[in-house]
């Protein structure tokens, strides 16, 4: 029985690349030496895959930066404006396309799927000239050979290349990007007649776009690239892989039917609906790649289960032969020789590649040895896959999966997992609402009175600039070096510097400026029972960029609260209204690496009960605004249309559940960080928050036509009047600019204005200007009204 690995985490157990590749940035090493760096990471893993018995490894799943932008490379779709004419593409060109350069931005990055993964997008029309430019795919496969490893080369399939980009600048709309399949096919047949002539005998191509809801002629274009690249792609063994979610029906014909193909790759994980469709029909003779061992999580696989399931599948793929097996006609010996071959093509795998989990769980020496024991970081997985294959093939590893079966039988019955009394306010929270009592517009008048704010009152989003000073203290502070009482007085002296600065710029709503927080996440992560955090589980963001989320093992609770004294605190330092600053339960969950052995919404539901303790006891503290981000609740909208629905009902329901219980005149905000809502803006609006503020800056059209389609709105909404992702200082004019065009569609008394999202990245030196502007445009507008 053999075993896949769909694809590895770049980066090395302890960030080596991410290092590597910032130092060469930085000018402090060379070329040379983050190729070095990046081969031994590359041979590490291929070896630790050999010695696990990993019988197909991938290759070329390793990035400089991202492997759509390899394809790019590979495909040389590189934008005119990065001055690249021909030859192979080399480091200043590829980086210059993730990263910009001094006379050139980045090319724009978006999310991967519904991953915390990002990928740059290629910018493609009529006028691009592809030829084959880098060829990264051949020597990976050729080093790894080198190495003594037979890998399988992954490929991003063509069909997926083409959906993920976007039109170049200037490319009529109407131009259908799939129309270029006939340009690239030509490279990847010139890359896979390479491959083959190296000594490649399997070939993968990622074609996660099957998940997705596509049209007729999208699904179309996957059958004739397939059969034109058929004939090339004779005498390999090709895989296509699907991951993130189940192949919808119509999608499993077409991709089950694709010309020159050998074997598919299911993720039976998110797609627990595909199993149906394989059992009811898997095409005779071809290989079925398994994705059993969760690749999007860090928890032990549950064996057990797994072997159930791909014993359940064991019989599909033999079925075509066997059943073609008759006895009276073939020998006994024949029949159960193709019932082995049968068994053979049923292969053990990832749901995905590993790239979306953390590494190495060895690194973890600290992390608690009951909790360790529940978790499984990429280099187990790899494990886990080759024991589950053993296993299939009547090897089982009895003490490797008795260790399995009682780790996961802790992880049931521990009473760190589960709190009775969480359980049951979750399961009291059915049937109602839990909506305020009151319209937004009544609510608005009531903190009007009470606030008595200007119109087009001015905020910020919460933080504040994080300085090398600032995060030494807190440093000092967990690694008790510093006693709690120095902690305390040096946060409290930068409150007040933050607060006598707003002050002075005449800022109407207050934030504290976040100084305690290193994290917006992992702050609350971290006083809330149920997370437990790493050392080293870092997840690749983008580029050299990583994540840590913290993991939900547990039943969530507030044992007391988290921001009331720092809140409280920093009211009592002014008279203008401070606003308490909390993060929502859609982000907290969509942030963190959640416990697989309850519904993500119930998870979700159990945060916002602990939110919802911590706004009542802001609100007792006196204070009158609280603003709780949900900056990631549009992250978490899966991939299908037809899930949407579901997970925004829960999703929003979790932010009302926060603050359902306040007074009329305390003002709920909440805050976003994308701009992209149209499609969700009924959603929005069924949260019910007082006041939204809203990433706008860098698409001001796209937000405020929602309002011109006459979108009936009553909260108050701030669109970000400037962008903080930019050192760049805006104008008192241009931000009046600004501002004078929302309130061509917003009614003047529901605006606010603020900037895009929080300051933590920024200097002071920028901020206090910015700011100051900001607040001379809003009085300037006010004078004008
Ligand atoms: N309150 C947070 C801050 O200002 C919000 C950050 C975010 O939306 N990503 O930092
Ligand atoms: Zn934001």
């Amino acid at each position: 029985m053999a075993s896949h690995i769909v694809g590895y985490p770049r980066m090395g157990p302890k960030r080596e690349l991410k290092f590597a590749l910032e130092s060469f940035w930085d000018g402090k090493s060379t070329a040379d030496d983050l190729k070095k760096v990046s081969a031994d990471l590359r041979s590490d893993i291929w070896k630790q895959m050999s010695a696990a018995g990993i019988k197909y490894i991938p290759s070329n799943t390793f990035a400089y930066y991202d492997q759509v932008l390899d394809t790019t490379a590979m495909l040389g779709a590189v934008p005119p404006r990065y001055g690249w004419n021909s030859g192979e593409i080399g480091f200043d060109v590829y980086f210059s396309m993730a990263r910009g350069n001094a006379s050139v931005p980045a090319m724009e990055m978006t999310k991967w799927f519904d991953t915390n993964y990002h990928y740059i997008v290629p910018e493609l029309g009529p006028e691009v000239k592809f030829s084959y430019a880098s060829h990264k795919a051949v020597n990976e496969y050729k080093e790894a050979k080198a190495l003594g490893a037979e890998t399988v080369p992954v490929l991003v399939g063509p069909v997926s290349y083409l959906l993920l980009s976007k039109l170049a600048k200037g490319v009529d709309k109407s131009f259908d990007l799939l129309s270029l399949l006939p340009k690239i096919l030509p490279i990847y047949k010139e890359v896979i007649e390479e491959l083959k002539g190296a000594g490649a005998t399997w070939i993968q191509f990622d074609e996660p776009l099957f998940v997705m809801d596509l049209e007729g002629h999208k699904l179309q274009a996957f059958s004739g690239a397939y059969a034109e690249l058929e004939s090339t792609l004779s005498g390999l063994n090709v895989l296509v892989e699907t991951y993130f979610a189940d192949v919808p029906a119509e999608a499993y014909k077409t991709l089950t039917s694709l010309k020159g193909v050998t074997a598919f790759g299911f993720d039976l994980i998110r797609g627990t609906k595909t199993i149906d469709l394989i059992k009811s029909s898997f095409p005779e003779g071809k290989y079925l790649f398994a994705g059993v061992v969760d690749g999007r999580n860090i928890w032990a696989n549950d064996l057990a289960a797994s072997l159930i399931t791909l014993q359940s599948l064991e019989g599909v793929v033999g079925k075509g032969i066997v059943s073609t097996c008759d006895p009276l006609n073939l020998s006994l010996t024949r029949c159960l020789y193709y019932l082995c071959i049968g068994a053979d093509k049923l292969v053990v795998s990832t749901s995905c590649s590993l790239l979306h989990t953390a590494v190495d769980l060895v690194n973890e020496t600290k992390l608690d040895a009951e909790i360790k024991s529940w978790l499984a970081f990429a280099a187990q997985k790899v494990v886990e896959v080759d024991a589950l294959a053993k296993a299939l093939a009547g090897q089982t590893n009895q003490s490797f999966f008795s260790a399995n079966a009682e780790a996961l039988s802790s992880r049931r019955s521990s009473p760190r997992v589960t709190n009775q009394s969480v359980q049951k306010a979750a399961a009291d929270l059915k049937g109602s609402d839990h909506r305020r009592a009151t319209e937004v517009t009544a609510r608005l008048d009531a903190q009007q009175k009470k606030l008595n704010l200007p119109i087009l009152p001015t905020t910020t989003i919460g933080s504040f600039p994080q300085t090398v000073e600032l995060r030494r203290v807190r440093r000092e502070y967990k690694a008790k070096k510093i006693s709690e009482e120095d902690y305390v007085k040096a946060i409290k002296e930068e409150i007040k510097k933050v607060v006598d600065i707003q002050e002075e710029l005449d800022i109407d709503v207050l934030v504290h400026g976040e100084p305690e927080r290193n994290d917006m996440v992992e702050y609350f992560g971290e006083q809330l029972s149920g997370f437990a955090f790493t050392a080293n589980g870092w997840v690749q963001s983008y580029g050299s960029r990583c994540v840590k989320p913290p993991i939900i093992y547990g039943d969530v609770s507030r044992p007391k609260p988290m921001t009331v004294f720092w809140s409280s605190t920093a009211q009592s330092m002014t008279k203008r209204p401070m606003k308490g600053m909390l993060t929502g339960p859609v982000t907290i969950l969509n942030w963190s690496f959640v416990r697989n052995d309850q519904p993500r919404h119930e998870t979700c539901y159990q945060i916002a009960l602990a939110i919802k303790d911590e706004v009542e006891d802001l609100e007792k503290g006196g204070i009158g605004v609280i603003q709780i981000d949900e900056a990631a609740l549009r992250e978490g909208l899966p991939l299908r249309k037809a899930e949407h629905s579901f997970y925004l009902d829960w999703a929003v329901h979790s932010f009302r559940i926060t603050n359902c219980g306040v007074q009329d005149s305390t003002q709920i905000h909440t805050h976003m960080c994308y701009s992209h809502f149209n499609d969700i803006i009924h959603s929005i609006i069924d949260m019910d928050a007082d006041v939204i503020t809203i990433e706008n800056s860098r698409s001001d059209e796209k937000l405020l036509s929602v309002f011109r389609e006459g979108v009936k709105y009553g909260a108050g909404i701030g669109p970000g009047v400037y962008d903080i992702h930019s050192p760049r200082i805006p104008s008192t004019d241009e931000i009046a600019d600004r501002v004078n065009k929302m309130l061509a569609v917003l009614e003047q008394n529901i605006l606010w204005v603020n900037p895009d999202c929080g300051l933590k990245t920024r200097k002071y030196t920028e901020v206090k200007p910015a700011l100051k502007n900001m607040v001379d445009a809003a009085k300037l507008i006010r004078s004008q009204l």
